[in-house]
C-alpha cells in the first residue's frame, strides 16, 4: 500500500501526500489514525457519514492544498446526513474561490475523535544529520511559544520518554489543575513507530501528525501530513 501511494504521486508529479494518503501509510505501520475515508459527491459523503456514526469531520481531499482550515476546507462536528452534504458544497466552493488551480480529489469524512490534550508529532530533515523526530504540544505552546524536542533518528525508547519530558508544557500531561493524566507509554510508542517508519521510508522529506489528541487510554492522529523528497 505504502509503496503503491508513492508511486501514484510521483506519477502525477505530486510531492504532497493527502491525509488519506498520509494516514493510510501511518495506520499499515501501526500508528493509532481516524479512520477516514473519500467522498467525490455530498450524497457519498453523507452516505459514509451514515456508516461511520455521527458526528463526523469534513476536510478537503487535495494534493495541492497544505492548510486545509486556511483554505476553508475543515468543517467540524456535523450531527446529521443533511449537515454533511451542505459541508460537502461549502468546502468545495471555498477552496475553489481560495485555491482556483488546485486539483481536488474530494473531501475527506472522518469521525470526530473525543477532545483530549492536543500534542504534535513531526519528522523534518537536517542537512547534516538527517531525520529528526520532534514532539510538542499542539496550538500555541508549538506555534507561538516554540515549546518542542527534537531527537536524531533512529530513537529508542529512552529517546521518547526523555523528549516527551523535556517540554516545558510537560504538566499539561500529567494532570495539570486536576485534569487526567495522559497516556504517556502511548505517546512514547508512537514517537518510536515515527522514528521506525521514516527510517524505512528515505523518500519522505517531511511528516507531521499535527494534532494527535492524547487520551487517558492511547492516542490517537486527528490529521496526518506527508511530503515526499524529489524524485530523481
Ligand atoms: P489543517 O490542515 O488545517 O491542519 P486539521 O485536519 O488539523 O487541518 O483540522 C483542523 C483542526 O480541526 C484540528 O487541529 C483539530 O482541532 C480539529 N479536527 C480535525 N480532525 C478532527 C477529528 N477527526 N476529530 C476532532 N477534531 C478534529
Ligand atoms: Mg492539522
Amino acid at each position: 500500500m505504502t509503496n503503491q501511494i508513492i508511486t501514484r504521486a510521483r506519477k502525477e508529479s505530486r510531492k504532497l501526500l493527502t491525509e488519506i494518503e498520509s494516514k493510510q501509510m501511518l495506520k499499515e505501520a501501526g500508528i493509532n489514525v481516524v479512520e477516514t475515508m473519500l467522498a467525490t459527491s455530498p450524497e457519498k459523503a453523507a452516505g459514509i457519514a451514515t456508516e461511520l456514526g455521527f458526528p463526523v469531520v469534513l476536510k478537503i481531499a487535495s494534493g495541492d492544498i497544505v492548510h486545509k482550515s486556511d483554505a476553508g476546507g475543515v468543517k467540524i462536528g456535523l450531527k446529521t446526513a443533511k449537515q454533511v452534504a451542505k459541508a460537502y458544497d461549502g468546502i468545495m466552493k471555498s477552496v475553489r474561490q481560495k485555491f482556483p488551480d488546485a486539483k481536488l480529489q474530494g473531501v475527506a469524512v472522518q469521525k470526530m475523535a473525543r477532545p483530549g490534550v492536543e500534542v504534535i508529532i513531526g519528522m523534518s530533515k537536517d542537512a547534516q544529520f538527517g531525520p529528526m523526530v520532534m514532539f510538542g504540544l499542539g496550538g500555541i505552546f508549538v506555534e507561538l511559544l516554540k515549546d518542542v524536542a527534537f531527537r536524531i533518528t533512529p530513537l529508542e525508547k529512552r529517546d521518547a520518554a526523555e523528549m516527551i519530558k523535556e517540554i516545558k508544557g510537560y504538566p499539561m500531561l500529567t494532570g495539570f489543575r486536576g485534569q487526567e493524566p495522559v497516556d504517556i507509554g502511548k505517546l512514547e510508542d508512537m514517537i518510536l513507530k515515527i522514528s521506525d517508519f521514516v527510517e524505512h521510508h528515505p523518500e519522505i522529506k517531511e511528516l507531521d501528525l499535527n494534532p494527535v489528541f492524547a487520551y487517558k487510554d492511547g492516542a490517537v492522529a486527528v490529521d496526518a501530513r506527508i511530503i515526499l523528497e524529489d524524485s530523481n
